[in-house]
């Protein structure tokens, strides 16, 4: 294998067959289930009709199941970003001082509507790409034992990197900061034991792991929370989960839920207890690992440190221009990735995994790239990266 000088070729030239499929492989939003698309479909449920109480009873009951956790779990009409605001507003007041974890641009994120709000943010950043090392979070609660609420992410989704939570958590046992965590891209893809992980609150979409379209949030949410909720002055009003957790307790919301998407919420729930939820867990390590194989097998190089079972991230070469192999992956072979973020835009593509996705289908991702990193110059064995992952799809155990 070696590095090709030639200039990129990317041209347009006509796929043989006519059909243009569209196969999602980003981190959200993800491929929907033709079951849940058909439940969906349907005439929507009256939010304050007969059946709402048991729709929302099964939604909050499975979603349970899925992060896992005993905590209330309230669902609201948003995107993930949303219910993070709602986590923010809920735990802090003005001038309060809070640590955000962070090593991407989602966790950035926190940082960003912390200040929106007027929290003073204590941040500790790593490098992109790296690990959140759990020790900072104890030398900055030693540093500053007032710091009322820890922010992290699990699957940072802009690097590819699952943060370890569980070991913030365990530092955080012993202390009064809440622990807040953005569970968007992990829930579905990796277990994120809430109670096992000294979590307080998690948020997560619908658009990710739960195979949904976007526009409901839903957060798990302890009992530490209520307390802290008791002194929070951030103003708040739609998202106020004080409200959410009068009215949820009597199977309303206090304001319209998309029922569309809890329709659907209702088939996804389906179809993760059918094949289980561990082995849902299992299916996405399965397909991640695929996913790394083929990469290493095309001499490239896996962006994460600690990589997340959500999505591969692949860095690329100089030589390779980021946004021409998506872009052809895309328009030749239907086969739509998520390119780099921020500084690394045009230097990575990012493989996702995530939700509605079978061994064919990546397998059908990694041929895409195989095809596009052909026509932007890399060279490599022809069907490496598929070999890998066919190797590693059939593997055992
Ligand atoms: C997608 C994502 C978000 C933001 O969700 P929106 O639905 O776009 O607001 C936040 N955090 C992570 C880790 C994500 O992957």
């Amino acid at each position: 294998m070696s590095l090709k000088t030639s200039p990129a070729r990317v041209e347009n030239r006509g796929s043989p067959c006519g059909l243009r499929r569209q196969r999602l492989f980003t981190p959200g939003p993800t491929p929907i289930p033709e079951r849940v698309q058909t439940a969906m479909a349907g005439t929507p449920v009256y939010h304050r009709g007969p059946e709402f109480p048991a729709l929302l009873r099964n939604a909050v009951e499975g979603l349970q199941e899925v992060f896992p956790t005993s905590y209330d779990v309230f669902l609201l009409s948003c995107s993930g970003t949303g219910v993070m605001e709602a986590a923010v507003a809920n735990t802090l007041c003005a001038g309060d001082r809070a640590l955000v974890v962070q090593a991407g641009q989602f966790g950035a994120r926190w940082t960003d509507l912390c200040r929106a709000y007027g929290v003073e943010v204590v941040e500790r950043e790593f490098p992109w790409g790296e690990a959140v090392d759990p020790q900072v979070v104890a030398e900055a609660l030693r540093d500053d034992p007032g710091l009322r609420v820890v922010f992290a992410t699990h699957s940072e989704t802009s690097t590819g990197v699952l943060h370890d939570v569980a070991s913030i958590g365990e530092i955080l046992s012993d202390t009064e900061a809440l622990f807040v965590v953005d569970g968007v891209s992990s829930v579905g893809a990796h277990p994120l034991p809430l109670e096992a992980c000294n979590v307080d609150l998690a948020v997560t979409a619908s658009q990710k792991g739960l195979m949904l379209p976007p526009g409901m949030g839903m957060a798990a949410v302890g009992p530490r929370v209520w307390k802290a909720h008791g002194r929070s002055r951030l103003p708040k009003f739609y998202w106020n989960l004080e409200d959410y957790r009068t009215s949820m307790s009597e199977g309303r919301a206090p304001a319209t839920l998309p029922v569309t998407l809890l329709a659907g919420l209702r088939a996804v729930l389906q179809m993760l207890r059918e094949e289980g939820i561990p082995r849902v867990w299992e299916r996405h390590a399965r397909h991640a690992r695929a996913v790394r194989g083929s990469a290493a097998a095309l001499g490239l190089t896996c962006f994460a440190r600690r990589p997340s079972n959500a999505l591969t991230a692949i860095l690329l070469p100089g030589s390779v221009d980021g946004v021409a192999l998506t872009e052809y992956m895309r328009r030749e072979c239907g086969v739509v990735v998520g390119g780099g973020l921020g500084e690394y835009r045009g230097r990575m593509v990012r493989v996702s995994n995530l939700g509605y996705v079978d061994d064919t289908g990546i397998l059908e991702a990694v041929t895409a790239l195989e095809i596009g990193l052909r026509q932007t110059g890399w060279e490599f064995e022809a069907g490496a990266g598929v070999k890998a992952a066919q190797d590693a799809l059939t593997a055992e155990g």
